[in-house]
């Protein structure tokens, strides 16, 4: 394999997980009775640049088909965060009627909706069509395209220059890195601003978030090295925050190199001067989450067998991707967990990828009493425990499987 971003041939695995079905997958009760594909689930970490990567087993466009069920929407903090991010970015970008905002990988409109609450014209860029659907359902203007360099060209070419232009939790995504980083540069305005989120690899490696690898995700982030592939790029990092979404993940700041309007704030040279001072430049770094991940499948399979051995009714919440790599990646089938309850709708009556598990109503948890439940959104565990408060009558308890097994 060789880097998608400095080309250097890989040869340093960072974490095995084997093989995992694309965890988006999710599959009608038809579909059970047909063959399922499982793809290596190997990442690798580069040398050169470490950038933290899995091959592209998998062409992206039969992932973000019109079966790809995450709506964004259905996390109220989610909701919530995007709300704040919207008044934050009009204050201090000072954007108003005459401003122009776009934002790729837009989902189903959960955060532009709120900039067109606003009357700021914007644009939404979305290649999954279902949830494309429901954002022009809201109004919102959507393209429906992968975005890359051909794509900026023809909106440049169309007068469609964003003041600002958002990316959240697409950088991951993104299979093609450096086409995609050199369309920001091509259609970012010469005096606007980038906001990208992504999950901090530190926070992966130190909070033993393995199940947060996935086809899906093709790169792993630090600080540290977004910041050279963005020079690399012409593009420079002027700000950068830290987020508890996604299990801790950064926001930053990007604008044009030659754009010498906005000063470069101290928190890009205090966030590199930490990753460095944790030896983020170094190979043995990335060493040791593998046993630490075994660790957790042991204990986790330990639990339920033991469970199961008593007779206990164990479930599960929350169907996100994330969920489905913890799964698969321990080996747990619908023996081991009766069913998964999720708040999406459009989820219900499917199966999960691999295991087969059923997705539920949460009404299905008032009438099992199970003893106890799997959080498997665990980055949102705190909303998760408020809503299903009532379990408690029952004496039923919550598993958290990560960054270790525990009990609450
Ligand atoms: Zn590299």
């Amino acid at each position: 394999m060789i880097c998608r971003f400095c080309k250097t041939e890989l040869f340093n695995v960072f974490i095995d997980l084997i093989n995992s079905p694309p965890s988006n997958s999710f599959l009608t009760e038809n579909e059970l009775n047909k063959p399922e594909i499982y793809y290596p689930l190997k990442i690798y970490i580069c040398h050169n640049c470490f950038l933290v990567q899995i091959d592209e087993y998998k062409q992206s466009d039969e992932i973000f088909n019109e079966k790809y069920a995450y709506f964004s929407s259905y996390s109220s903090s989610w909701l919530i965060h995007s709300k704040n991010y919207v008044n934050m970015a009009i204050q201090k970008f000072q954007l108003n009627k005459k401003s122009f905002v776009i934002e790729i990988a837009s989902n189903d409109g959960y955060l532009l909706q709120y900039f067109k609450e606003r009357g700021i014209p914007c644009l939404g860029i979305e290649p999954a069509s279902n949830v494309a659907a429901t954002a022009k359902e809201k109004g919102l203007n959507i393209i429906e395209e992968f975005f890359g360099a051909d794509l900026a060209r023809i909106l440049v070419a169309e007068g469609k220059i964003p003041d600002l232009l958002i990316g959240n939790n697409v950088l991951a995504h993104v299979p093609n890195l450096n086409d995609f980083i050199q369309g920001l540069k091509i259609l970012l305005h010469h005096k606007g601003a980038i906001t990208l989120e992504f999950p901090h690899l530190l926070k992966l490696i130190e909070k033993n978030q393995f199940d947060t690898i996935y086809h899906e995700h093709y790169s792993y982030f630090s600080f540290f090295t977004v910041n050279n592939i963005f020079k690399f790029h012409g593009l420079e990092i002027f700000d950068v925050e830290k987020l508890p979404t996604h299990g801790g993940s950064l926001r930053i700041y990007v604008k044009q190199a030659e754009d010498k309007s906005k000063v470069i704030l101290q928190s890009v040279e205090n966030l590199i001067n930490l990753e460095i001072a944790k030896k983020i430049n170094n190979i043995d770094y990335y060493k040791g989450l593998q046993s630490k991940a075994n660790d957790i499948k042991y204990d986790l399979i330990n639990f339920l067998i033991t469970q199961k051995k008593k007779d206990n009714l164990v479930i599960a919440y929350g169907a996100a991707a994330k969920g489905n790599t913890l799964l698969n990646y321990c080996g747990i089938k619908k023996d081991l967990i009766k069913f998964i309850v999720d708040i999406s709708p459009k989820k219900h009556n499917k199966f999960l990828p691999g295991s087969h598990i059923p997705i539920l109503h949460e009404d299905e948890i008032k009438i099992f009493k199970p003893k106890y439940i799997l959080i498997l959104a665990w980055n949102i565990k705190e909303e998760i425990m408020k809503q299903l408060n009532y379990v408690r009558e029952w004496d039923c308890k919550f598993i958290i499987p990560i960054p270790k097994v525990m009990i609450v």
